[in-house]
């Protein structure tokens, strides 16, 4: 028996189903947050990926859904859970099959970029539990497929990104088609005025709850710099991937463009890759996570948006084939590693003209980044931005700037922290 999530009020077919996945203690926004939803009080949650938040929600709305006298209805759903991506929104609904796999509640993930038909049919008899992205759900309730009339719980998830992928209208559209008498739950990783007011809108006397996490996965983090000019850093990736210890590696790119020609290259030297963006189809990212989940593809190549969220276990190595040009990016693309309690490593590959990123970087992590190989060259201007980062003309590849890479069979031992204050 898992005493811990026992005694948060959790039920024994739902802690059995934690044993099994290898949960032993239960995360802070979980042992804050289980114990008052179970109680039906509403929850604004403080919290990003990687800080247990989906087992905070899903198992409190897993029980109520199964002790409740109330019955799925046709065309209708108990509980609806919004996300503002799709790889999100699946990953969701994978983890209630996972608490709940003991539990016969019907849930469904609705996500655009795929047939609706099976979404409609799901629907036939009731759901239990619905995980949708904003787009999808509206067109599925103007084509009256669904009502929303019979939802008593309603979890907005990364509600500030929602904002930045312009949500917003649709939001407010979903939400003023609700009961008003429901349990609700907002999480977002930041709390802009516009999120603010929208909690305060969507909750009612919610218990607040902050966990940042940033500065301590930070600390779990091996971060490195290599001064690299753009025509060398394929070079350079193929040299690190010859270290078997890069067992499971996110590489990310700015552009789509770039995640593609690294995936190929890659693949042409025997590495097993696949990439990951935007204008891949639904079933395409589906397939690459999945082999890159059970290990068939070593690398996964991304870009920011396709990899926001994304929670895969066991990444050694995040590498920044291109710096982000937008800081806060780099802390999310770092934070794809060393989850769940593990540690890993962080190496950024860093071209002349994306100097002023990496100095943006350091400002906001207040972290003087540890170099691994080369010097800093003098700035360019930055490349446009989300460009695509060609290599810059002016670069002078003559001499390898890489170099010896650092042992990374050892890093956390040779990292030196220049300045080592931490943003908090
Ligand atoms: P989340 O923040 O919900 O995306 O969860 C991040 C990762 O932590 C996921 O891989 C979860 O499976 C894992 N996780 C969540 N809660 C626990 C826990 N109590 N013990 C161990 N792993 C957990």
């Amino acid at each position: 028996m898992n005493t811990a999530f026992f005694d948060l009020g959790i039920a024994e077919p739902l802690c059995r189903a934690l044993i099994a996945e290898g949960y032993e203690t239960p995360t802070p926004i979980q042992t804050q947050a289980i114990p008052v939803l179970l109680k039906g009080r509403d929850l604004l949650g403080l919290a990003q990926t990687g800080t247990g938040k989906t087992a905070a929600f899903a198992l409190p709305l897993l029980q109520k859904l199964c002790t409740g006298h109330e019955c799925r209805k046709p065309k209708s759903t108990r509980a609806l859970i919004l996300a503002p991506t799709r790889e999100l929104a699946i990953q969701i609904c994978d983890s209630i099959k996972t608490y709940g796999r003991f539990l016969h509640l019907r849930h469904a993930v609705f996500v655009g970029g795929v047939s609706q038909t099976p979404q409609v049919k799901a629907l036939a008899g009731g759901l239990d539990i619905l995980v949708a992205t904003p787009g999808r759900l509206l067109d599925h309730l103007q084509q009256g497929n669904l009502r929303l009339d019979a939802v008593d719980t309603l979890v907005l998830d990364e509600a500030d990104r929602m904002f930045d992928m312009g949500f917003i209208n649709d939001l407010r559209k979903i939400v003023a088609l609700l009961p008003k008498k429901r349990q609700s739950m907002l999480f977002s990783a930041t709390m802009p005025s516009d999120v603010a007011a929208l909690a305060q809108s969507v909750l009612h006397d919610p218990l607040r709850i902050e966990v940042t996490p940033q500065g301590r996965a930070a600390d779990k983090i091996d971060q490195s710099v290599f001064f690299v000019p753009t025509a060398e850093k394929r070079a350079l990736l193929a040299k690190l991937l010859g270290d078997r210890k890069f067992e499971r590696v996110l590489v990310f790119t700015r552009t789509k463009h770039a995640a593609n020609r690294v995936a190929e290259h890659l693949e042409k030297g025997g590495i097993a890759s696949e990439a990951i963006h935007g204008n891949k189809s639904q079933n395409a990212r589906q397939r690459a996570l999945a082999r890159f989940r059970s290990g068939e593809a070593r690398v996964l190549v991304a870009t920011d948006i396709a990899a926001r969220g994304i929670d895969i276990d066991g990444v050694t190595h995040v590498i920044n084939f291109e710096l982000p040009n937008e800081p806060e990016s780099y802390i999310h693309r770092i934070g794809r590693t060393a989850r769940a309690g593990a540690t890993g490593v962080a190496i950024s590959f860093c071209d002349a003209s994306e100097n002023t990123y990496l100095r943006d970087i350091e400002k906001l992590t207040r972290t003087a980044i540890a170099v691994s190989g080369g010097v800093r060259q003098a700035d360019q201007p930055p490349p446009s931005r989300g460009g695509a980062g060609r290599p810059s003309r002016s670069s002078k590849p003559s001499r390898p700037a890489f170099g010896k890479p650092r042992d990374h069979r050892n890093p956390r031992g040779q990292n030196q922290k220049v300045r080592g204050a931490r943003a908090k």
